[in-house]
This record gives C-alpha cells, structure tokens and sequence, in this order.
C-alpha cells in the first residue's frame, strides 16, 4: 500500500473495520486482536501514517469513509473464507478507484499456487516447491510517510471502551501468549533458537513444547507465514527440523487456504470427497457405542480422560496440542448420532475456544479428520466406514496420555 501510495505521491491511511459480534468470535479472541491492534496504531504513528478504526458492518461504513476520504485506491488482504470474501465483494461493487487483493495471507498466492481445488498435499507441494522461490523473499522495510504530510491526525480509538462492546464476552482472555506483532517476534525467535531443532521428534508429543506456538499469531496477522518460513529456512538446524516445520507452514497451511477458496462447502457435509460421503453415508445407522451431547462434549464429561483432557486444554488455554486435535475431532465423530451433528459441533467447539479458530486451517483439520479430505480410504470400520481411525491405544504407544490428562482434567 505504501509503495502505491508513494508511487503517486499521496498521502496513506490504514483502516480497520470492526464488527463486534462475528460469527463464532468471543472475549478471548477480541481482547487478542484489538491488543495488537493497539501495537499496530502506535508503529505506524511513528512512521506519520494514521490508523482508523470504522465500526460496523465494513461492506456499509468503508466506501461511505473512502468517498469521504475521495480515495484513490484501496488495497485489502485476501482472505479464503465466505464472511471476508461476501465483504470485499460488496465493497468493491460499491466504491469508485482501484481495488486491489493481494494475498499476504499465503507466502505464494493462492489462485497462483494452483487454479484448482487439490486433491491432498502431494498434488499441491511440486506446484508450491516450483515457484515458492520467487515469493520467499525479504519484506521491503515500512517508510517515514511524509509524502503530502498526513491528511489528518486519526483521534486514537477507544480501546477500552471498544472492548466492552464485544457481543459474546463468555469466554475469557488467556494470559500465557501475549499478543501483538512484537511478542509474536519473540515467539518465533524462540521457537527458532530453542525448538526447531528438534521440531521433527517433538511436534507430535502432546506432553512436549515441541510446537511453535504461532498460530494465534498467524491467524490474527500479528506475523506473516512469509517471515516464520524465511527464518527457519535460514536457521542452524537439520534439514529434517526445517522441513517437517516448512511442511506445515507451507505445504499444509497454504493447503488448507486452497481447500476453502474452491471448495464453497468447506464447513459443511457437501464439502467431503464423494467416497468419503459415500462411506459416511452407507454407515449412518451403525450403533454409536457412546453418544453425547455438544454440553457434554463442551465440558469435556465423556468417559475418556484423555479427550476430556485435550476438551479442557483447549476451554482453559486457548490452544489445544496440534496431535490431540485429530483424535478430538475424531471421537466427535464417533460420539454423535451423525457426520453432519459432528462436523457442526467440532466447528462451533474449535472456533469458540481455540484462540486459531475461525481459520482455514480449522475447517480443513476438521474437514480431514471427519470427511476424509485431503487423506485416502482406509480399512472399513463401524461409525467411521473409511475414515481414518485413531483409537486411545494408539495414542497410549505414542506418549504418556495419562501425564497428559491429569495436566489439563486435574485428576
Ligand atoms: P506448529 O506445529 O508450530 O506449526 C506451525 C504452523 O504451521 C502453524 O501455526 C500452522 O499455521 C501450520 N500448521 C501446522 N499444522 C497444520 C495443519 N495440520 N494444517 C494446516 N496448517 C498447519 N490450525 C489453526 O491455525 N486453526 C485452527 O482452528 C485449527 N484447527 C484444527 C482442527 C483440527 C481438528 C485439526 C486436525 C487441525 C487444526 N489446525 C488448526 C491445524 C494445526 O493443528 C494447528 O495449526 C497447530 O497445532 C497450531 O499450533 P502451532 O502454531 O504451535 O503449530
């Protein structure tokens, strides 16, 4: 944007449409965003650029501010998923200048990655791996802008008061992850010093801090995916830590983002492989051993200590271990009277608590763990058909699931 903005010598302001009740989003996820927020206002004050915060219904209030404003030009983030997609749409319909998307989103944009919906990352990790070269390269640095000075001195937001006006305040703040772009650059200083050499023993141990911890980070724009993969591709570490953590930074993540852009049913039944509906479908009537419901789940009462545990984990930290999300999704399947009641509860569930949630990368990890995507058909079984299966005995030869259960249920 300031690179347009100096090209044609104007001025720049960046703005941020608030609403306060989007779908699945509560206090914890709030209080997350506008406190990076804040951080972002006061960085770019110091380089002369003023920061607006619009409230209300953005495909409504943002033309109304750039016919004011008599902008030239806007320039937004592109973003796969159907809330941020149906504003930009409107947006562009009603505004006169130039519109422009650019997927920061992804290091490789999205529609250029691929043109199509992939089938599972096989197919997409060549198209990646070609021409992730030309796009993983240095951030240019943010100027002083003082081209026509400012056009005026944005009044700061309340933040304070902005907090109190979130709709859902149900669920609380964390405090173990502090937000914002600078505590998101220590995170991932850490992780690349202390954990990636041996991200590719640890990451899959729920009882380890093997992960990086990004997510958050990631999923609220507090880092770019772009500048976690050029330090670890630059960092001392063995080639098999870098490329298991690449492979998910990358590979999977941008896969994720591939699979809600050109599948319109990503959150829902319709969005499976046909011979995972199939398989779902021809077991529909199968006995459900367990049955519960989304209050039970929601409150980790089922008769298994280690998906409670990974339930609570998730209610009382924000974040649950990368491992124990299949199983948890998994079980859901197995505990509800259908794919569909599953993948709803597993969705609202995920985006309620988890401080990643509302992301591609959910929808996908849901869609793969209970529909089958981007995976292949496995042994038939009763409930699952061939859905890949995760029982608690494989689960207890990988790690210590009791240390993990009594860490997060307290007995
Ligand atoms: P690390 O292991 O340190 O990985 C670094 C980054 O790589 C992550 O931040 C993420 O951006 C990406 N990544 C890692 N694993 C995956 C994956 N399987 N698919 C796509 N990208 C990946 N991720 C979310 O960001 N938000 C979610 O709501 C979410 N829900 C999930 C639900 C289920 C059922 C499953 C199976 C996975 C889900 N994931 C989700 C993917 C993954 O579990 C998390 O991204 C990861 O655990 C986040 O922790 P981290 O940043 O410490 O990960």
């Amino acid at each position: 944007a300031q690179h347009v903005a100096l090209q044609h010598r104007r001025p720049l302001v960046v703005v941020f449409c608030l609403v306060s009740d989007y779908p699945g989003a509560n206090l914890r996820h709030y209080g997350f965003m506008l406190k990076g927020l804040q951080e972002v206002e006061g960085n770019l004050l110091r380089r002369k650029i003023p920061f607006v915060l619009l409230e209300g219904d953005p495909a409504a209030t943002l033309p109304r501010y750039l016919e004011k404003m008599k902008a030239a030009c806007l320039l937004t983030d592109f973003d796969p998923l159907h809330v941020k997609r149906a504003w930009q749409k409107r947006v562009a319909a009603a505004m006169d200048g130039f519109f422009y998307l650019v997927d920061g989103h992804n290091i490789v944009p999205c529609w250029l990655t691929s043109p199509k919906l992939e089938y599972a990352a096989y197919t997409l990790r060549p198209k990646i791996k070609k021409i992730l070269p030309d796009f993983l390269t240095e951030f240019p640095s943010l100027k002083t802008h003082t081209v026509n000075g400012s056009p005026f001195a944005a009044p700061s937001p309340g933040w304070q008061e902005i907090g109190r006006r979130v709709a859902d305040q149900s669920v609380l703040e964390v405090d173990w992850l502090l937000p914002g772009e600078k505590a998101a650059g220590k995170a991932l200083t850490r992780f690349i010093g202390k954990k990636l050499p041996s991200y590719h023993e640890k990451r899959n141990d729920p009882n380890e801090d093997g992960q990086s911890d990004l997510s958050p980070y990631l999923h609220f724009g507090h880092i770019a995916p772009q500048r976690a993969a050029l330090l670890a591709s630059g960092a001392k570490a063995k080639s098999e830590a870098k490329e298991a953590f690449l492979e998910e930074l990358v590979t999977r993540r941008e896969l994720a983002d591939n699979f809600c852009y050109y599948n319109t049913n990503y959150d829902c039944f319709a969005g499976f492989p046909a011979w995972a509906q199939k398989t779902l479908n021809d077991h529909r009537d199968d006995r459900r051993e367990y049955l519960y419901s989304r209050e039970m789940l929601e409150h980790g009462k089922t008769h298994d200590p280690l998906w409670n545990g990974a339930q609570l984990q998730m209610v009382k930290r924000g974040k649950m271990h990368g491992y124990m999300r299949m199983y948890w999704a998994k079980k859901i399947l197995e505990w509800s009277p259908g794919p569909e009641e599953a993948l709803a509860t597993a969705i609202h569930l995920n985006d309620r608590y988890e401080l990643d949630g509302r992301d591609p990368n959910g929808y996908a990890g849901i869609a793969w763990s209970i529909g089958g995507v981007h995976d292949r058909a496995w042994p038939e079984r009763a409930v699952y058909g061939k859905i890949r299966y995760m029982s608690y005995n494989g689960c207890r030869r990988k790690f210590d699931v009791n240390r993990y259960s009594t860490r997060w249920t307290g007995h």
